[in-house]
């Protein structure tokens, strides 16, 4: 069994408990993890407190920033080991899984190099003051982390919080945690100093809840659904505890007539198919331009029938979704849309060669879905994408904003007009133009508006987000 990583030592779960790990490629265990209590988050928080108020607490922005260079540097050299981790334990296909550990290399070295940049103002006031702003830590920050991207989103959350001068207690998700244990030990073997970054892993109802509900929490980001995010709000308002949300998405995509075609389709798939679908920030909905409809989706039939799913080590387009559950889930969509009469355009293929045990879902393409339909309005978190057409600007604004969320958004056009007339109007956290997701870009912003959250991760920003703002006026004279 994996145990809990505090204080820089592998800690046994008080409760002696511990959950299988699933592979969803074959649908078998291998691997156990800690069921965390309410005893190994009680000790997780106090070695946080301890190394917040003695050992990290006490390091130069400086000596911050160099630790955590030292880190991406020793993640760099463990890039492979931990690709293979996570290609696993999340059944990615591992260019996703090599991609995802290129990510977590680079959040620590964006945020080492970022630790001794951020600086508070002066203030002019009136005669006979000076008043400057500090920007402090909040203390002891909690983190939960959710199974899609484990290394990708532990390296935004605790990498800001670290390089704002936080302690960390991270309680990742029960489906996939594996390579985040990995990233902590090897913290502590670059010089972390004890209980700085601290691992409790369990079930989210327990050990999450606990986290999020602790009296010496400072602050908590949590990444995960929709109504997780609202016990999360109402858990951590009992200690009046900040909370930034990075929640789920009903991302359009949308295409005029006038969008360079070649350009739009592939990565249009590819919003979609990354990580099977599950991606907060996935593309799941495309609106196209009327006059373009049926050529478009003429040319993502051709391209969906060709899409293949294997295991993680087949390296498909798609690898399985993460359980059981969430295959029958997203076969539930389909079912409905079925029901409903709304035409599947095409659909990829189980490859021959993945096991018949593991939890596959074929990409599927569905045309003219009702913009109230649930395909049109809930977050699948599988490779559906819901295709539907539109007149006009002013349509394609009203599609774009009619759902709950607001994560992000793409506009294909020519029209450079447009593009700044669509890119205000739409309302979420990034809008893309001419392309989608720019890459991943641990530079930029990150986070939604309405049910997609608020708060923002990734860049600068999110360094506001992970510390206090004190304003000290001064009366001289
Ligand atoms: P989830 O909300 O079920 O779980 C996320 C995390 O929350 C897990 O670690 C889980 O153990 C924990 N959790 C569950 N119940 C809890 C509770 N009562 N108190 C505290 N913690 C609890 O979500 P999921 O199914 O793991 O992930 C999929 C969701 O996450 C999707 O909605 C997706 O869009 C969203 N997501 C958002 C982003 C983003 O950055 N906006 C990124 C990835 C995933």
């Amino acid at each position: 069994m994996k145990q809990h990583f505090i204080d820089n030592r592998w800690v046994a779960p008080a409760s002696g408990e511990s959950i299988p790990v699933i592979d969803p490629s074959d649908g078998q265990p291998f691997e156990a993890i800690a069921r965390g209590n309410p005893a190994d988050i009680d000790r997780a928080v106090g070695a946080a407190r301890r190394a917040y108020e003695g050992a990290w607490g006490k390091l130069s922005a400086a000596e911050r920033s160099r630790l955590m260079m030292k880190l991406a540097y020793k993640l760099q050299d463990h890039q492979e080991e931990l690709a293979q981790l996570e290609g696993r334990d999340c059944g990615k296909p591992m260019k996703q899984a090599r991609a995802d550990a290129a990510a977590i290399v680079r959040y620590f070295e964006f945020y080492a190099g970022a630790a001794d940049k951020l600086h508070g103002e002066t203030i002019p006031y009136q005669a006979g003051y000076t008043v400057l702003t500090l920007r402090e830590p909040h203390g002891v920050t909690g983190h939960i982390v959710p199974w899609n991207y484990p290394m990708q989103i532990f390296g935004r959350c605790v990498g800001g919080a670290l390089a704002a001068g936080n302690t960390c207690v991270v309680k990742p998700a029960e489906d996939a945690c594996l390579s985040i244990l990995r990233v902590a030990e090897l913290a502590a073997e670059v010089g972390f100093p004890e209980g700085a970054l601290n691992i409790v892993t369990g079930y989210g109802h327990e050990a999450g809840d606990l986290l999020v509900k602790h009296p010496d929490v400072d602050h908590v980001s949590f990444t995960g659904s929709p109504n997780v995010g609202k016990l999360v709000v109402r858990g951590a308002a009992e200690h009046h505890t900040p909370v930034t949300l990075e929640l789920g998405g009903k991302s359009p995509q949308v295409v005029f007539e006038d969008a360079d075609m070649e350009a739009m389709l592939p990565v249009v798939v590819n919003a979609i198919v990354q990580n099977a679908g599950q991606t907060c920030s996935a593309g799941s909905r495309l609106l196209v331009q009327r006059g373009a409809y049926e050529q478009v989706l003429d040319r993502l039939s051709g391209l969906f029938s060709q899409l293949r799913v294997g295991s993680s080590q087949m390296d498909l387009d798609c690898g399985p979704l993460i359980r059981k559950t969430q295959q029958e889930r997203v076969a539930g969509f389909l079912a409905d849309a079925r029901r409903d009469g709304i035409p599947l355009v095409a659909q990829g293929e189980v490859a021959p060669g993945a096991p018949a045990s593991g939890f596959y879902q074929a990409p599927a393409l569905l045309r003219d879905v009702p913009a109230r339909h649930r395909l049109a309005q809930e977050e699948v978190f599988g490779p559906v994408l819901a295709a539907m057409p539109f007149e006009d600007e002013a349509e394609a604004i009203a599609l774009a904003n009619g759902t709950d969320y607001g994560l992000v958004a793409s506009v294909w056009t020519r029209d450079g007009a447009r593009q700044m007339r669509l890119a205000r109007a739409i309302r979420s956290g990034q809008v893309f133009i001419n392309n989608y997701g720019a890459g991943g870009g641990v530079e930029l912003p990150f986070g939604g508006v309405k049910a997609s959250g608020h708060g923002r991760e990734k860049g600068f920003e999110a360094l506001y987000g992970f510390t206090v703002l004190k304003t000290i006026a001064i009366r001289h004279g």
